[in-house]
């Protein structure tokens, strides 16, 4: 589904990515590890076109789609979730799920608006709060929500569980698991490693912009180099 191949990102002279290579293949859940600062948000945001690599090339779906627009990727349904949560603090709840379909051209928003309050019930319960009134968690569910409004095949999760207390957090990964299972594909960047590890079919280890490590995630996990650097053992 997703082909990086190769790809060269910089911040002026900061050379942020170097020569990355990895694929998604349909119905993975792929998770991406590493230290703060080791270039997964810069992955994500230039897969989804707000970012341009200066070498290499990036197919999605078959076709290229290095150097195209945001919105152009977003049409095809490779769809960014942003580190931070980014809801629209001063719209309501629905207002901000009504805008993650706002490319959409077919009849059937209605429709995945109440499939997504039937998978969050909170957030239909609070439909007209403000967005930026919601706790850390509920925030989060309604950026997830958000992208699902926008129908991706390949949802981006950057960093879904950042700040949430513990019981949250494995609310967040099931759900990511669940919406894997209704047939999306999934590329997800975490700092927590365990979990991400624990759902992903595989994995991809980043340390300074170059990928150090992949392979199936049980095994990754069981590694003594990933245990020692990510897993705390
Ligand atoms: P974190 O989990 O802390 O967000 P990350 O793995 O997502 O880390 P990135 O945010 O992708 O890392 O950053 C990769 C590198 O690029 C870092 O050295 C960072 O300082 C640098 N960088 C990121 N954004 C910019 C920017 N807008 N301008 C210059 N350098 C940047």
């Amino acid at each position: 589904m997703l082909k990086v191949d190769n790809i060269n990102v910089y911040y002026g002279a900061i050379h942020a990515l170097k020569g990355i290579s990895l694929t998604v293949e349909a119905g993975e859940i792929v998770s991406l590890i590493g230290a703060n600062g080791a270039g997964k948000s810069t992955l994500l945001k230039t897969l989804s076109g707000l970012l341009k690599p200066r070498t290499g090339n990036i197919e999605f779906l078959g076709k290229s789609i290095a150097g195209n627009k945001a919105q152009e990727i977003v049409k095809l349904g490779l769809i960014h979730c942003p580190e931070g949560r980014r809801v629209f603090a001063n719209m309501s709840v629905e207002e901000n799920l009504e805008l993650g379909a706002y490319l959409r051209k077919d009849t059937e928003i209605k429709t995945d608006l109440a499939k997504v309050y039937q998978r969050f019930p909170r957030l239909q319960e609070r439909r007209k709060q403000q967005a930026g009134t919601l706790s850390g968690g509920e925030q989060q569910m309604l950026a997830i929500g958000r992208a699902l409004m926008a129908r991706p095949k390949l949802l981006l999760l950057d960093e879904p569980s950042m700040g949430l207390a513990p019981l949250l957090v494995q609310e967040i990964f099931s759900i990511i698991q669940e919406i894997n299972q209704s047939g999306t594909t999934v590329l997800l960047v975490e700092q927590n490693a365990n979990q991400a590890l624990k759902i992903a079919h595989r994995a991809y280890v980043l340390e300074t912009g170059k990928i150090v490590l992949s392979g199936n995630a049980i095994e990754l996990a069981e590694s003594e180099e990933v245990k020692k650097a990510y897993l705390g053992a």
